[in-house]
């Protein structure tokens, strides 16, 4: 097969560099299905991955991109054929193993899934690991009970990819979500995608006190740090808080307090190592519940050569929901 233009992360003494090079199918690492890559995205740890501002490349050199939804070229696993549109998010691809940001990957079939035929692949990467760590997140809370009549959710980070397809997903559901930005210049954006309330993210950023006034009944954070044990600290009895990111920080300054007084769960999401039916499961409820149209809304779409320029910009806040990164 033809050649093909892929991103290639090398690391030498002197630092980390990106440049672009034509591979063949023959560079790729091992796996039992090939893949065409027709969209990839963007995300937070693709920024990180990018920019080296956290070791998320684990292997030199490495393709990073560590979502891509393409057709199945060739393929030695049971589950694929030629033809078959799939959608690949985590597992170490990306970090460990060749990413998306290529013209085409070699995977491992049973990381694959097969995208739903209710989305395009440019709807799939708009949703992206992003969004499909959103749904993960909105699936803990449905485990855990908390459903609309229990009371509002809280969203953090809100303008961001998390937490954009959160609300979309919440609102679609029937939730009162209460969206918490940075931004609030986006408050028309975040209304718009069903927030029915927007606070400053600046009341939630310093240290948490053991138990807050109970204000939502549920949330999913994207920021972590200080905001998380915010979070925690208001929610009301018996509700569930999904942890999904660290935009603020790694740590974690709460007390026992919320679980032993209020009975709150704290549900940890992982998107990389979820289990294939767990990701099926989320991307069915994505083709089910998400709002096209919101989808849209939150989506900027531009050519993969782009992505260098776009690393920093996620890590500084400044990119609004999601971007879908087109592949030649
Ligand atoms: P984005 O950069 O798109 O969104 C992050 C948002 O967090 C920003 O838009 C901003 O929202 C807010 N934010 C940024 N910096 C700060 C800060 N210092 N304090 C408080 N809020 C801040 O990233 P994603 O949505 O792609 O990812 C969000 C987080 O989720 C990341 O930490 C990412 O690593 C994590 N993640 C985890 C996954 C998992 O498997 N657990 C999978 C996917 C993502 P606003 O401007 O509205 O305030």
């Amino acid at each position: 097969m033809a050649n093909f233009k892929a991103l290639l992360a090398t690391k030498t003494e002197a630092g980390q560099s990106l440049t672009w090079q034509e591979l063949g199918d023959g560079d790729l690492m091992e796996g039992d299905v090939t893949v065409a890559v027709s969209h990839t995205t963007i995300n937070y740890k693709d920024g990180l991955a990018l920019t080296g501002k956290v070791p998320v490349i684990r292997r030199w050199p490495m393709i990073p991109g560590i979502d891509f939804a393409g057709t199945v070229t060739g393929s030695a696993h049971a589950e694929f054929t030629p033809g078959d549109e799939v959608v690949l998010n985590g597992w170490g691809v990306g970090e460990t193993h060749y990413g998306g940001y290529a013209g085409r990957a070699r995977v491992k079939g049973d990381w694959l899934i097969k995208r739903p035929a209710a989305l395009s692949a440019g709807e799939a990467m708009a949703i992206g690991t992003a969004g499909y760590t959103a749904m993960l997140a909105v699936l803990a809370l449905e485990r855990n009970g908390v459903t609309p009549s229990r009371g509002p959710v809280i969203v953090t980070g809100a303008a961001g990819g998390v937490g954009s397809v959160a609300i979309i997903l919440l609102a679609r559901l029937g939730y009162r979500v209460i969206a918490s930005t940075g931004r609030t210049s986006e408050a028309d954006y975040l209304t718009a995608l069903g927030a029915a309330e927007i606070i400053e993210r600046g009341q939630l950023q310093g240290p948490a006190r053991p138990l807050g006034k109970e204000r939502w009944a549920g949330g999913i954070d994207a920021v972590g740090s200080h905001t998380l044990a915010n979070v925690l600290s208001m929610t009301q009895y018996g509700g569930s808080v999904a942890a999904c990111g660290l935009a603020q920080g790694m740590d974690l300054a709460s007390s026992v307090a919320p679980f032993i007084l209020r009975g709150i769960t704290l549900a940890g999401i992982d998107s990389v190592m979820a289990p294939k039916p767990l990701r099926q499961e989320a991307w069915r409820r994505l083709a089910q519940d998400l709002d096209k149209d919101k989808l849209r809304a939150l989506t900027t779409s531009k050519p993969l050569a782009e992505v260098t320029q776009l690393a920093p910009e996620i890590l500084a806040g400044k990119i609004r929901g999601r971007v879908v990164l087109e592949v030649g």
